[in-house]
């Protein structure tokens, strides 16, 4: 027999075998469960490390919080408060938190709202940033109307400008209907600009994981997190693709060198190559690594040479979000700083990297241990939370 039949062979019995095998384990031993996928949530058997890391070893800004949320494109400058700030405080405190990003402070009456809440009596401990006025993109006009408001909003206090993954991937030219209006939309450039004169770095996120854009099916590494959220997937015609909105951005920021931006969520988290190539060509960009622990402890040691190498462009953010039950990496709380200060400032491996469960559930492993990793934007320039 050669080595050919000998292959064959093996590859015919086991065919045989498998499955007839499986449902023979089954029934003859009643301790073996059969179950829905859903159910199944496996505890790691390692018995490794397990460090507590109470308060981060420097004074933190966490660049990327939603204490509010505005309506997106309703146009309707409302604001959601998640929690107050007398109840955030104590956590900061806490865990050594000197300054929390509120990312998501609305736009015209809705951020008056933001600023006066958390102005109100904590002017050191919060900024808060604003966001474009979505609804009235159609409008003629708009590009300086968006130039003006953000003009208006650096006056009224607001530090930066967030850019959700609306733009890209929900807001349409009728609004809800029409053609997706695209990223790099020349309407937006005034915009870009008014942020850069004023010092207000853009905190933009744009795409989303990568399985949100492959099959929904037994490939996807995501898949459970996207069978709870069907609505979370971008896979399918009429919709565009990862790198297709990312090299959108990149015309953005190519087009506005005097303005600075920050890559939410690591830019595409799950590409480091393609991500290091961005902050090499462009001098104004800058990574969080909000809510993608999951994804930098899955790859540590190549994690590891991206913090070494990007160490002063890389941002603290966690994503947190008080009471954000629906989002289970990013529910703000001791806990949720903990599992960072873990995969920042130690070696141990394989550990949860949320503080509720998660569908997507790979445990993480953290990169190695940082002296001078954590850094973090003030409000015009950036500071170093180590100094
Ligand atoms: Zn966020």
């Amino acid at each position: 027999m050669n080595r050919r039949d000998l292959f064959r062979s093996i590859a015919g019995l086991a065919a045989a075998t498998a499955f007839p095998g499986e449902a023979a384990a089954q029934d003859s031993n009643p301790n073996v469960a059969s179950m829905p996928l859903t159910a199944y949530q496996p505890k790691s058997a390692l018995r490794v490390k397990e460090t507590k890391i109470e308060r981060a070893r420097f004074p933190l800004i966490d660049f990327h919080t939603h204490i509010t949320w505005s309506d997106g494109v309703a146009g309707r400058e409302r604001i959601t408060l998640t929690a107050q700030p007398d109840e955030i405080l104590p956590v900061m405190d806490r865990r050594n938190i000197r300054l929390m990003l509120n990312l998501t402070g609305g736009y015209g009456k809705g951020l008056q709202e933001s600023l006066r809440v958390l102005y109100a009596s904590n002017r050191d401990r919060f900024l808060v940033f604003t966001e474009p006025w979505w609804s009235k993109v159609p409008e003629p006009g708009y590009p300086k109307f968006q130039a003006d408001q953000i003009v208006s909003a650096h006056q009224a206090g607001a530090r930066g400008v967030k850019v959700l993954k609306t733009l890209g991937l929900y807001l349409r030219e009728n609004g809800e209907t029409g053609s997706l209006v695209k990223i790099d939309d020349p309407r937006f450039d005034s915009m870009w600009e008014a942020a850069g004169a004023l010092n207000m770095p853009v905190a933009i996120h744009v795409s989303d994981p990568l399985a949100f854009f492959t099959p929904v099916d037994g490939f996807n590494e995501r898949y459970e997190e996207l069978h709870a959220h069907p609505d979370w997937s971008f896979y399918g015609s009429g919709w565009p693709g990862d790198r297709e909105l990312q090299e959108a951005r990149r015309r953005v920021m190519r087009r506005h060198p005097r303005t600075q931006f920050v890559c939410l969520h690591v830019a595409v988290a799950e590409d480091l190559a393609y991500v290091s190539q961005c902050l090499d060509a462009h001098p104004n960009m800058l990574v969080d690594i909000a809510a993608r622990i999951g994804e930098l402890g899955r790859q540590p040691r190549a994690a590891a040479k991206f913090f070494d190498r990007y160490q002063d462009r890389i941002l603290f953010g966690t994503d947190a979000t008080p009471k954000g039950y629906e989002f289970p990496q990013q529910l703000f709380g001791d806990e949720l700083y903990e599992i960072y200060f873990r995969f920042l400032e130690t070696e141990d491996e394989y550990f949860d990297y949320a503080p509720a469960p998660v569908p997507e559930r790979s445990p993480t492993s953290g990169p190695a241990p940082v002296e001078e990793n954590v850094c973090a934007v003030g409000a015009s320039n950036r500071t170093r939370a180590t100094a």
